[in-house]
């Protein structure tokens, strides 16, 4: 039986054009601060690099910073606004991701206010409920520009309206919709943006972070000065050449309406019907059936999928996503994504539904 993958918002499978600048960039081994032929070659490679990601984003050279993940980026754009900002609150989207909400805790150590902006049924932001938290103590605003469960776009365009006008910066999460929705920095408005490797064919353990110039943001990790003192630290050369190298391989359609339009006529309910969501996400419940349940049967019968929700030690806790829309433990704990691949052909998704159909049929009976 051939298995099908259907968790690429987790993580993508590395792009053979990435391996291979990877294994290109293992041979220059210099340390790119060096100022020796060996150093330099090593720094082409990041500059290279750099040059690429920027462009990709709209963004100037020096606009973009590389960081260690998607999760590094987003902590550093929170936390290095916060430190010695003299405004002392921080807005956040209720259905972000882990890696914004949990910094929550570090911020108020800092001495920020955290609130968080309600979310509704499908997850999509609450512009009254930000309109009503907003005012000219408010520092920055973090909204994701597509949540990574559901797949719901956010309003961002309305967000950072809203935000610039009281002098609130914006930080956008924008791991799921790079190069899978045309945007550019511009285009969105945002201040700051993270983006990740892995989720577009590039290697795990990469990340960048876009600061628009003169945006005010300290660093978190002092040391030898690299990436202009905003994150010290050897840059890894090998998983910034792949990362570059995933983003400048030639684009592919998405193509999701298969298994969404195929699992909806056999009891699938969808959590997201506004045109407002990510082709490649198609989140939702077959009621009665426990999302645990299924994710171990489907991977037994050959289709990797996920809740969406965080798993700690083995179990899935209910999402906090779908808990924030409002739904209760039970649905939440019934919650499950189906991510798909760029090149995923239809004949591939129409198989991978009908094991889906199955399972859930075979869980409920
Ligand atoms: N933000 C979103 C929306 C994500 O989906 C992810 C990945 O799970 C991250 C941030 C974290 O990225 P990374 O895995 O590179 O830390």
């Amino acid at each position: 039986m051939t298995r099908i993958y259907l968790d690429h918002a987790a993580t993508t499978p590395l792009l053979p054009a990435a391996r291979q600048a990877m294994i290109d960039a293992s041979v220059e081994f210099g340390n790119p601060s060096s100022l020796h032929e060996e150093g330099r070659r090593a720094r082409q490679l990041v500059d290279e690099a750099r040059e690429v990601i920027s462009r990709s984003l709209g963004a100037d050279f020096a606009e973009v910073l590389f960081t260690g993940s998607g999760t590094e980026s987003a902590v550093l754009a929170l936390a290095g606004i916060s430190l010695e900002a003299s405004r002392k609150r921080v807005l956040m989207c209720a259905a972000e991701h882990h890696c914004v909400l949990e910094t929550a805790p570090l911020l108020r150590r800092l001495g920020i206010q955290v609130d968080l902006i309600r979310v509704d049924r499908q997850g999509r932001l609450d512009l009254d409920h930000l309109g009503a938290l907003m005012g000219d103590d408010v520092l920055l605003v973090a909204c994701m520009h597509a949540n990574n469960e559901l797949g719901t776009i956010q309003p961002i365009h309305e967000v950072v309206r809203i935000s610039h006008e009281r002098g609130a910066l914006v930080f956008c999460d924008a791991v799921q919709t790079y190069l899978s929705l045309d945007w550019n920095v511009d285009d969105l408005g945002v201040d700051l943006v993270s983006i990740s490797a892995h989720k577009v064919g590039g290697p795990k353990g990469v990340g960048a972070l876009y600061v628009r110039a003169g945006t005010p943001m300290k660093p978190l990790i002092a040391g030898g000065g690299q990436e202009r003192e905003m994150r010290a630290g050897t840059e890894n050369v090998m998983g910034i050449a792949g990362f570059a190298a995933a983003v400048a391989a030639p684009p592919v359609d998405r193509r999701t309406n298969a298994l969404y339009e195929h699992l909806k006529r056999g009891g699938f309910v969808p959590s997201v019907t506004t045109a407002g969501r990510l082709a490649g996400i198609v989140h939702g419940r077959f009621p009665g059936v426990n999302a645990e349940s299924m994710l171990i049967l489907l991977d037994r019968m050959g289709v990797s999928a996920s809740s969406g929700a965080a798993c700690s030690s083995g179990s899935i806790e209910p999402s906090h996503v779908l808990l924030a829309c409002g739904y209760s433990e039970t649905e939440a704990s019934e919650g499950l994504r189906f991510s798909v691949g760029k090149s995923q052909t239809d004949a591939e998704l129409n198989e991978a539904a009908q094991r889906i159909l199955e399972a859930a049929n075979r869980l409920l009976h």
